[in-house]
């Protein structure tokens, strides 16, 4: 099969069951491999639906300026699709970037805006979104994608990713296990699923330190899951259990799914898999469990893989 662009490469990803890490006759983890997708990640998805229904709206046209604040995943699928679509993009970003993530951004063409002026609690949220309004304010071509509120964020994974498990799954999972960061992936996918499966549980997946479900702030250093304040598309209605897992948990995770399985997997992979270890001794026997990947390891090597790591 041709493709026109790489952008049709993304999506239909597999699912593999996790039988190494969770023998069967336990319990049956199945995770969908989004780290497949051609940019390295879930974010392809929300990336191209947000980009496409705004070219189809006219919301987006050929003079349109993207603007976002992010220096991970997102951002290099936004690149990506802006590349497709020869659209201006320019991702507001901090010092906190990894090198391998600003050089990708860089050599996809997209315009780097860097802040330097760190928040009262020391991170850079606040002056990034700052940054973002200043732009947005000063240039009526500009337009904010603002991940964390626009409602096609959820939708990517409502109509395509749900839709891709729910083809794939013979018969009805019990528990659907997510990693949190916009919540676009649990948002979307939990409310698709549900129509299908009314009894499925949702289980969020967030970092210790950051405040989406409550609980105090504090240092995250492991990026994609987790976020310092509680993002507009999160809907409590849908989500009926919060796991927060340590960064030392994710990392020991991420080395059981490489060690284990083969798989090389981003940080927020370690996060459902650790999550999915402190839910074993709660669920009912046999339980069918659906868990999503969402990024490769290879971008982490020296945060969360230092045995195999460049450093
Ligand atoms: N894992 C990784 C690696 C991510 O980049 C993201 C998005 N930041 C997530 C998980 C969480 O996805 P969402 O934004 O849809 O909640």
């Amino acid at each position: 099969m041709i493709h026109d662009s790489i952008l049709d490469c993304i999506g239909r990803t597999p699912v593999v069951r996790l039988s190494r890490l969770f023998p069967t006759g336990d319990v049956e983890v199945l995770a969908k491999l989004e780290f497949l997708n051609p940019g390295g990640s879930i974010k392809d998805r929300p990336a191209k639906h947000i980009i496409e229904q705004g070219l189809r709206s006219g919301v987006i046209t050929s003079r349109t300026k993207l603007v976002e604040s992010t220096s991970g995943n997102f951002g290099i699928a936004l690149a990506m699709v802006s590349r497709i679509y020869n659209i201006n993009f320019t991702a507001v970003i901090d010092p906190n970037i990894s090198p391998a993530n600003l050089a990708i951004l860089r050599n996809l063409g997209a315009g780097i805006d860097m802040v330097t002026t760190q928040d009262s609690a020391g991170g850079y949220l606040n002056s990034r979104i700052s940054r973002v309004a200043e732009i947005v304010a000063g240039d009526p071509d500009a337009f904010w994608i603002n991940q964390y509120a626009n409602e096609l964020n959820q939708a990517a994974h409502y109509l395509q990713t749900a839709e891709e498990i729910i083809d794939d799954l013979e018969g009805a999972p019990d528990v659907l296990v997510v990693a949190v960061s916009t919540g676009g992936t649990i948002v979307g996918t939990a409310r698709r699923m549900r129509r299908e499966y009314p009894d499925l549980i949702v289980v969020g997946v967030d970092s210790v330190g950051s405040v989406i479900f409550g609980g105090p702030p504090g240092p995250r250093r492991l990026p994609g899951i987790g976020a310092s304040r509680r993002p507009e598309l999160i809907d409590m209605g849908l989500i009926d259990r919060v796991v927060h897992v340590t960064e030392p948990d994710c990392i020991a995770a991420c080395h059981d799914l490489l060690t284990r399985e083969g798989i090389l997997a981003g940080a927020s992979s370690g996060a459902v898999i650790a999550a999915t270890y402190r839910l074993l001794p709660l669920l009912p026997a046999r339980a069918r469990v659906v868990t999503l990947l969402p990024d490769r390891g290879e971008r982490y090597l020296d945060l969360v893989f230092p045995a195999i790591g460049y450093s």
